[in-house]
């Protein structure tokens, strides 16, 4: 596509937004800093309301069109879009490393492959959702997922690439029509996007971006009460402000949300491979929703415990994320910097003991130590509230249930890890009020497995068949099997 108006890292891509096919530049820009060494990126495009009304409108005159293409009709565009991605890795890598500090490795082997999956899964699962019949003596049930129309998209900063597309894929390949709002603190690789879905020859107005911030340009958006469905990634304060935005207009949204979720050793655990595991939560410096941050181990195991995931976390290689070598890179924003240095020294006021960790760290402005909190009472804030940064805690029990009880004692519930005795394991993570729970394992995920939390940590679930129900209408068409005979002593 014309109209490339930055150049990060040799890299063209656009900062304005995409809507209707076509690029829109904005009266009004923020600046874009790299996490890395807070070079200036450049200036995108403010999404004002002149902007959100464009793209709504193009996205509802796209839909009917779009629809009725039906499932079959819509995969080429789609398996398109997935191979247009694909073109695109070296910059989609390059740009996300460049604006969130993800590692370069983990785009090229994680996340644009996963991004395509996205994509290409949902166009090929959407074909099963057609023609579902429904028999009962009665009648026939003719099942129908009908797309529901317009739909927003807005996802956070700490994986916009892998959330977009795990919306778009589903959202897009049941019939509707799409306005993604990026995350400001990194909007490059869902502006890239846009140019993979342009040469794929999506229909104008059927995929739209509007870059801007949250409380500006995401705020009109889910207000708006010509949208069918909001699919919202990020924190426990904007979802309760856009549950209240849909709640006044009656639009379904799903919410994924932050976490606090346990990771528990017990006392016949593989103490290495624990610990092994355990060094993972430092990924993304920390900023991954589903990271277990809460470390409950056996009182029994735990010195030994604490000293093997040492030796893990002191081999971690902290550094610039483009690097191969590198597996910690940088803090998102100067912002969250603060906030996490915060949450430590707090914690440490309050009577926390540091194992480790604990200060900035000296390959740059936005890097933090791996650290981790050890002393705490259940209660302490550290151990309540998500921290979203390198910083993890450690308590010890004495007993499955008291695990149990701690895993369960915070308001999220979006995730665990849970690693003993396999039988032992899956007995224990069964009593955690999660969404979902890793036994002797971590990160493993499929596209048709539910994704979502419970309690503070979300409403509703993405994945598979269940972001399908998610983006469709569903709705029964009902055939009677004998001829009806009206009645009005019938039921
Ligand atoms: P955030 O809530 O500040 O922002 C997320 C998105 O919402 C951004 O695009 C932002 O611009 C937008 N936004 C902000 N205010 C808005 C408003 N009033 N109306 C509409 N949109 C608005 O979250 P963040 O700091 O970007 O991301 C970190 C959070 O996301 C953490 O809590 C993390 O746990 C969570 N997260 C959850 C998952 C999950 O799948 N459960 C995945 C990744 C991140």
């Amino acid at each position: 596509m014309s109209n490339p108006s930055l150049d990060v890292a040799g890299i063209q891509v656009s900062a304005d937004h995409y809507i209707n096919g076509q690029r829109v530049a904005s009266s009004e820009t923020f600046p874009l800093h790299s996490p890395i060494d807070q070079r200036l990126l450049g200036h995108v495009s403010e999404g004002l309301a002149e902007h959100v009304e464009q793209a709504i409108v193009a996205a509802q005159k796209a839909f009917p069109a779009w629809a009725a293409l039906g499932a079959a009709g819509r995969k080429p565009y789609l398996d398109r879009f997935a191979d247009e991605i694909g073109k695109r890795a070296d910059e989609l890598c390059q740009l996300e490393s460049n604006d969130a500090g993800v590692l370069l490795s983990r785009m090229r082997n994680g996340v644009v492959p996963r991004a395509m999956l996205n994509i290409r899964w949902f166009a090929e699962h959407a074909l099963e959702l057609q023609n579902r019949t429904l028999e009962t003596d009665q009648a026939s049930h003719l099942v129908r997922h009908d797309p529901a129309g317009v739909v927003a998209i807005i996802t956070p900063w700490n994986a916009p690439l892998m959330l977009s597309t795990w919306k778009l894929g589903p959202a897009l390949a049941s019939g509707n029509t799409c306005v993604l709002k990026p995350p400001e603190w990194a909007p490059l690789t869902c502006s890239l996007l846009a140019d993979a879905a342009h040469a794929a020859g999506l229909p104008p107005g059927v995929f739209n971006v509007v870059q801007g911030s949250g409380a500006n340009t995401g705020a009109k958006l889910v207000s708006d009460p010509r949208l069918a469905r909001i699919s919202f990634t990020g924190s426990v304060p904007t979802a309760k402000w856009i549950a209240q935005a849909a709640g006044a207009n009656l639009v379904p949204c799903s919410l994924e949300l932050g976490g606090k979720s346990p990771f528990v050793v017990l006392e016949d655990a593989d103490i290495d491979s624990a610990a092994a595991t355990g060094a993972l939560m430092y990924r993304n410096a920390g900023q991954v929703c589903l990271a277990g941050t809460r470390f409950l181990v056996h009182q029994r195991i735990a010195d030994r415990y604490v000293e093997a995931l040492r030796a893990y976390v002191e081999k971690l290689n902290i550094g610039d994320p483009r690097d191969e070598a590198t597996e910690v890179g940088p803090l998102i924003h100067p912002r969250q910097v603060e906030r996490v240095a915060e949450y430590v020294d707090r914690a440490v006021a309050q009577g926390a003991r540091l194992l480790w960790g604990g200060a900035r760290h000296g390959f740059g402005a936005q890097y933090y130590q791996p650290t981790m909190l050890t002393d705490l009472r259940q209660s302490d804030e550290i151990v309540q509230n998500e921290v979203f940064g390198p910083v993890l805690t450690l308590q010890t029990f004495e007993s499955d249930e008291q695990a149990v009880e701690m895993a369960n004692g915070t308001d999220y519930g979006l995730g665990g890890v849970c690693y003993g005795e396999q039988t032992h394991a899956i007995a224990v993570a069964e009593q955690i009020r999660t969404g979902f729970i890793w036994v002797n394992s971590f990160g493993i995920r499929d596209l048709a497995a539910p994704f979502g939390g419970i309690k503070r940590s979300g409403i509703g679930r993405e994945g598979g068949a269940w972001s399908f129900e998610f983006f469709c209408d569903v709705k029964d068409v009902v055939v009677p099997k004998k001829p009806f005979k009206a009645s009005f002593s019938h039921r």
